[in-house]
């Protein structure tokens, strides 16, 4: 008999748990996942994503539900209190992966698909559920919780907490934060305008000493002001309504405003100092948060849980060997790393209150541009260490081609071996994409062309679209095979 309930339990469904739960069920595990409230929360906070996570969607099966609730913005931008554009982020709408580069969208209404897609799926979803204690042995994990039929209890093969912030998961494993010693409080200012007028439709950073600003155009009629709360001042004071009025003032549109959120947040970095004991995981905001300045914090949980859902699948229906699971923080951690490192650097510009200092830094900003130094590409590091070749391009993503079609989709929820006289691949869970074949013609020119600036003749694709590795396809499938043991365990 079964001794499990199921082979995943998620304990919290913001955006990671969602996502999570959505790939895991799609793999084939069953999947149960419980949530303290009765439905998603209703207020906007991330403001943008980029083209992995719109790629992550098109794998859960949402994004042609997801595209249409966003908008692509045209560029970011960092000006001074005068409006010199100190910084520029072109952002282009067909970027290398398939996608725009960057979406504008109002979360809310994101977590309402993905939570259609949970139900389309058949996953097991609890509301009004909470956390009451967990406790793991060898082969499974026991959780208790309480809700709306009384405490209960659901032992699973795995659990990850994707409970935010205040993760209780991530008490109950007695993990502690680092903490990057960024801590800055900001008003967060959320409104729906039906008649925007003249409102710059873009996302900037105003960097005046006087008061440093965010103002982001969402999606539809939503815009965003972040104000900077200067040392001394209140918050209860700062989201008084005739506070509020006066900081819109330079907009003119304090009149047609209708505030949907008014709140003051610490912006900071941190980041937990285990993600996995033992069958239990943390995952989002559970292990990690940062300041909003790089629009990161939803995309770095997303990608925990596409990092996560095939290892777990794996491992669930094989004897995995520890460095499998292990390799979920060897890989996410350092890569959150660098985005908290980016966001923190792009906050220490926009931060700055004394005068003196924010005119050396345009003066320096300006000479920059001017010369034609400033590197306006975001770019974030491959996956390093962990279930990865040492090739040329192991912990990239592949691109993305379009022909007709995307190409993941000749992927689905597989990993995939590319190139020309592939080996047989009995049942392992890849596909076999030759070059040659109809499907694939549509887009060997380009993958031929990736190959060659890699001098390779094939790569191995894992499920999360990361290169395992490079080159001759018999060694890249022996080493795949190796090192998720896939042939001891069938
Ligand atoms: C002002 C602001 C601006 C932001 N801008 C951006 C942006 O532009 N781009 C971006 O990518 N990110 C942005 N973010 C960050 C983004 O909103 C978060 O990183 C994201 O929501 C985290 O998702 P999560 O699923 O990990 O956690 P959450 O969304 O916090 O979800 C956690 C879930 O767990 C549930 N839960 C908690 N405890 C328990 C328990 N004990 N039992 C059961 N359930 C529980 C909660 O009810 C909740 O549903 C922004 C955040 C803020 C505040």
């Amino acid at each position: 008999m079964n001794e499990f309930d199921c082979d995943l339990l998620v304990i919290g469904l913001g955006p990671t748990g969602d996502i999570l739960s959505i790939l895991a069920r799609m793999q084939g595990l069953t999947v149960t996942a419980i949530d303290r409230e009765p439905a998603p929360y209703p207020l906007p906070r991330a403001a943008v994503f980029d083209h992995e996570i719109m790629r992550i969607f098109q794998m859960a099966g949402v994004a042609d539900r997801i595209e249409p609730l966003c908008r692509v913005p045209d560029r970011y931008q960092f000006l001074t209190a005068t409006g010199e554009v100190l910084l520029d982020f072109p952002i282009s709408p067909e970027g290398p992966y398939g996608w725009a580069e960057t979406y504008a969208l109002h979360q809310p209404a994101v977590e309402q698909a993905l939570r259609a897609r949970l139900a389309e799926l058949d996953v097991d979803v609890r509301l009004s559920t909470t956390l009451a204690g967990l406790r793991q042995d060898a082969n499974g994990v026991t959780v208790e919780t309480t809700g709306p039929s009384g405490p209960q209890t659901i032992r699973a093969r795995f659990v990850v907490g994707c409970d935010g912030a205040w993760s209780s998961v991530r008490e109950a494993l007695g993990v502690g934060l680092s903490d990057y010693a960024f801590d800055e409080p900001w008003l967060v200012l959320d409104t729906i305008i039906e008649e925007p007028g003249d409102l710059p439709i873009v996302c900037q950073q105003i960097c005046d000493p006087a008061r440093p600003v965010t103002h982001l155009a969402m999606s539809g009629n939503r815009f965003r002001w972040e104000f900077m709360l200067k040392p001394g001042e209140i918050p209860a004071e700062m989201v008084e309504d005739s506070r509020i009025r006066e900081l819109l003032e330079p907009w003119h549109c304090a009149d047609r405003v209708m505030i949907e959120r008014k709140a003051v947040y610490r912006f900071h970095g941190l980041v937990a100092d285990r993600w996995r004991v033992g069958r239990v995981f943390i995952a989002g905001d559970a292990a990690h948060q940062m300041p909003p300045f790089a629009g990161q914090g939803m995309c770095s949980g997303i990608r925990d849980a596409a990092n996560l859902a095939w290892k777990l699948a794996l491992a669930a229906r094989s004897d995995a060997p520890a460095d499998m699971l292990d390799s979920y923080q060897t890989e996410r951690e350092p890569h959150v790393r660098s985005i908290i490192e980016t966001a923190i650097a792009m906050g220490r510009v926009v931060c700055l209150l004394n005068e003196q200092a924010a005119t050396a830094r345009n003066e320096q900003m300006l000479a920059r541009k001017a010369a034609g130094e400033q590197d306006v590409s975001v770019q974030y590091p491959p996956l390093k260490g962990g279930l990865l070749l040492e090739t040329a391009a192991a912990g990239a993503l592949f691109p993305q081609p379009i022909a007709g079609r995307r190409f993941d989709e000749l992927l689905g929820l597989s990993g995939a071996l590319v190139g020309r006289e592939l080996p047989a691949l009995d049942d392992l869970p890849l596909v076999r994409l030759d070059l040659d074949s109809p499907a694939l013609r549509p887009f060997a020119a380009e993958i031929d062309s990736w190959l060659a600036e890699h001098g390779a003749s094939a790569v191995l694709i894992r499920p999360d679209r990361h290169v395992f590795g490079v080159g001759p396809p018999a060694l890249l499938l022996q080493q795949w095979n190796s090192r998720l043991r896939l042939r001891e365990a069938a």
